[in-house]
């Protein structure tokens, strides 16, 4: 007999976490949720509630808190409403819980993360800004008091499923020469530089590969996706910014690939569905049926492979250097992200506008060494405001 997992979703209401319902809900036998989070959409959460009636649901936003409450005990549902940012870390680190889904979008997922890294959790990382703000920290927290992480980014993933049995070993001792993380390039592979910072929102959310939420689709198109990613590789697998190699594979069908000293290079393939990681890290060692659909490789008739565009896409450079300068860089990097993406959804700077504001608040910024995650709060604040004023400055 397989023992039950009472499983939290943080951000249930995203992209990531409504692949994940469906994927546990093939598997009632193993599965059970305790928990769902969402921002403020209290619609989305409450169709949840009333279909799966989780112990506790959690929105950010207090009205819309007030507003589930109502309809779930007028239908008397037993679920239990709360809400603001320590009801998050609370369903994250209940000693009734096993697994974490952490698939909040953005800094918002750091502190929730956290939480189940110190209460020894199994986390399903989605959340790639936990890594790339706090990886030290956070590696450490999942060390130290008995967690478990397990990779849900495609790549990471794929990296995971390719690496030995014991991966604590490291690169020298597994003879792991080197990671070779896939790329799609995104919807503007093919356009010109002089087009790019006319491109508008709508064309890049238009990704043609995945479908994911707003923010990720934009760090898709603008690289700097794989820029966070290659930041994540770095604490997840000890690699250094040497051995994490760059490819773009528009198919995006081998989701990344591990290079051997003797020459061996394994690689993980699937068609390009979130499902696939959810599922072998919801199971894992299990392996468990996710509703993806077989790889017709004769329908995909061919794998090509290109070096990324770094002129084109400055996002991937800047994320190379904040890894390799350290300290709160990489912090402040995905603050200016994250102030640049929003500008950008919303008409205010353009798309090549993205990078130079990175670069331009980097640039700017002390970088210290992080010794608490005050200061990586503090770092994340100072970023926030330095991007939004060089917002203000364009228009
Ligand atoms: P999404 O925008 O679809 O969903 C985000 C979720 O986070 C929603 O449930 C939303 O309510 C919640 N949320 C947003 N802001 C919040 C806040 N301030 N406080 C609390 N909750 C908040 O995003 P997504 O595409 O599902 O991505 C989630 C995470 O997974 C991101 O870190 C992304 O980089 C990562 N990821 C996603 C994919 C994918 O295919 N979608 C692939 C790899 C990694
Ligand atoms: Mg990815």
């Amino acid at each position: 007999m397989i023992k039950s997992q009472n499983v939290t979703i943080l951000g249930a209401t995203g992209t990531i976490g409504k692949q994940t319902l469906d994927v546990m809900t093939r598997h009632p036998e193993r599965f059970s949720l305790f928990a769902v989070t969402a921002n403020g959409n209290d619609v989305a959460l409450q169709a949840i509630c009333l279909e799966h009636q989780p112990r506790f649901a959690v929105l950010l936003d207090s009205a819309a808190a007030e507003r589930l409450e109502k309809v779930l005990s007028a239908s008397n549902c037993p679920t239990k409403v709360l809400h603001g940012p320590d009801a998050l870390n609370f369903v994250s680190a209940h000693p009734d819980v096993d697994t974490i889904m952490a698939a909040i979008v953005g800094a918002a997922g750091l502190q929730p993360a956290m939480a189940a890294a110190h209460a020894g959790k199994r986390i399903l990382l989605a959340n790639k800004e936990t890594l790339v703000m706090a990886g030290r920290l956070f590696m450490q927290a999942v060390m130290t008091d008995g967690a478990q992480l397990l990779p849900i980014d495609s790549e990471h993933n794929a990296i995971f499923q390719v690496m030995p049995a014991d991966k604590a070993q490291g690169f020298e001792v597994s003879g792991i020469k080197r990671i070779l993380l896939t790329a799609s390039g995104g919807p503007f592979r093919n356009t010109a530089l002089e087009k790019l910072q006319q491109v508008t929102p709508a064309e890049a959310l238009n990704h043609p590969n995945w479908v994911m939420g707003p923010k990720i689709t934009i760090d898709s198109a603008t690289l700097m996706n794989k820029g966070l990613e290659v930041i994540e590789a770095h604490w997840l697998f000890n690699a250094s910014p040497a051995q994490i190699e760059v490819v773009v594979h528009p198919q995006s069908v081998i989701h990344s690939m591990v290079e051997y000293i003797d020459g061996s290079v394994l690689a993980q393939m699937g068609n390009p569905d979130m499902r696939t990681p959810i599922a072998y890290a919801l199971g894992y060692p299990d392996r468990l049926n996710s509703g993806v659909s077989s790889l017709d490789l004769v329908k995909i008739g061919r794998f090509d492979f290109l070096s990324p565009d770094t002129i084109k896409f400055p996002c991937l450079r800047l994320a190379f250097e904040a890894l390799e300068t350290g300290g709160t860089a990489p912090a402040i990097l995905n603050a200016a992200n994250e102030i640049a993406v929003a500008a950008f959804l919303n008409e205010k700077i353009g798309f090549m506008d993205i990078p130079l504001l990175i670069e331009s608040v980097l640039s700017a910024s002390k970088i210290d060494e992080v010794r608490d995650m005050q200061m990586l709060i503090e770092a994340d604040q100072l970023a926030r405001q330095v991007s939004t004023d060089w917002v203000a400055r364009q228009t």
